[in-house]
Formats: C-alpha cells, structure tokens, sequence
C-alpha cells in the first residue's frame, strides 16, 4: 500500500521495510529542526500488524524522557479510555505525528510547544511509512495536528468527531480529541468531556474483530 508520496531524500524514504528498521532509521533523522533540542525520537509503538493504529500529536515530557508515546498523564488518560471501550493496548499501534518533542522553556519546566505546518509534514513521512507496513483498518487521530498529518490541511474536530470518514483504500478514520484536551478542560466539564471522547472510541472496537 502507497499513501501519498515523499521524496526519496527524506530518510523515511530509505529505511528498508519493517518498523523496526523505521525506528532504527528514526533514531537518527535530522529531517526538521525539532532533534536538536530533545532528547530522543520517540517512535510508535505497539502490533505490527494491528488493525487499528492511534495518532496522537508529538511526545511530551514524560515521553521524550523516557522514549515511549503516551506514557504520561495524557497517556494514562487514553490507557483509561482504551479499557473502558475494551480495546487492549497489546492490539492496536499508537504513534504520533510528530516524533520529537517541541517545547519552550520557563525557568526548569519545559512546556509543550505546538509543532508548525513544516516540522509536520517532515514528520509525516515516517508516519505514511508507518501506516503502509502496519495497514491497519482503522486510523484515530487524536487531536488538530494528528488531523492535519494525516488529511494534509487543518480540520475542525468537533465538526468532524464521532463519525468514520473514508481515508484511503481499505482505511477508514475517526477523528476526536486529544486526551490532552480532556485534562485541560475546566473541572465541571471533565466528566462530560471524557464520555465523549468515549462514545467516539466506541466507535473504532467493531474494528478490532471485523466480521
Ligand atoms: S520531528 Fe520528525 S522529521 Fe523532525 S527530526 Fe524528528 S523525526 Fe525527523
């Protein structure tokens, strides 16, 4: 499967095909300017062959320290999610559409910096490499960058949330928040919030089992 298309300078275009040749690969890509102040690249994770695969936005703290996606609170947030909806995390593939964390620093703290328009689409060819060797049936963006990645334009979320959208031969989409988002919104709001984001989770289980 081929999904849009990169030039062969990217070394995304290089790597031979498996995703641990890609994550290898990754390791060292200095394909935007984002390398150079994190500590790692931080690639997805999870089955090589799973059905469903979560994009989320870009590492955080916690994962760019430690080299995983989604180990922090959001992650801990959508671990929560995922259980609730019966989606085993062992089943599905979880990356981000950009590998390395941006940020801006105040005082100690580095706090979460919104990647541009260019860092991803640099970006976005480890991501279409991603997609073509997992083929998962199922993409779930989680957030505006994960939507603007993958439909290569700025999307709304809410317009467009809790419904699949047809993304390529064989694939579909389903777009929602990013369970960043979940821990932002004011206090009264988190319970609403966070159904939400469940019923538009429940929507990606039939895909787990087709048939
Ligand atoms: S953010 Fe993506 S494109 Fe930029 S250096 Fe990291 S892995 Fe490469």
């Amino acid at each position: 499967m081929k999904i849009g298309s990169e030039t062969d300078s990217h070394p995304a275009e290089r790597a031979s095909g498996s995703i641990a040749a890609l994550r290898k690969a990754a390791a060292t890509c200095r394909a935007c300017p984002l390398w150079e102040n994190a500590t790692q690249t931080v690639f997805g994770e999870g089955s090589a062959k799973a059905p469903i695969m979560l994009v989320g936005e870009q590492p955080g703290d916690q994962e760019d320290r430690m080299g995983h996606p989604f180990v922090g609170p959001a992650g801990q947030l959508l671990a929560r999610a995922l259980a609730a909806v019966d989606i085993p995390r062992e089943q599905i593939y979880i990356t981000n559409a950009v590998k390395h964390f941006k940020f801006e620093l105040r005082g100690n703290r580095r706090l979460h910096k919104k990647p541009v328009d260019a860092e991803i689409a640099a970006c976005y060819a480890w991501l279409r490499r991603e997609i073509e060797l997992v083929a998962p049936r199922l993409l779930i963006a989680l957030g505006a960058t994960a939507v603007r990645s993958l439909l290569g334009r700025a999307t709304p979320i809410m317009a467009n949330r809790g419904a699949l959208h047809a993304y390529a031969p064989s694939i579909s989409l389903l777009i929602t928040v990013h369970p960043s988002f979940l821990l932002r919104v004011p206090e009264q709001d988190k319970d609403d919030e966070y159904r939400r984001f469940i019923t538009d989770l429940k929507l990606a289980r039939p895909f787990l089992h087709p048939n």
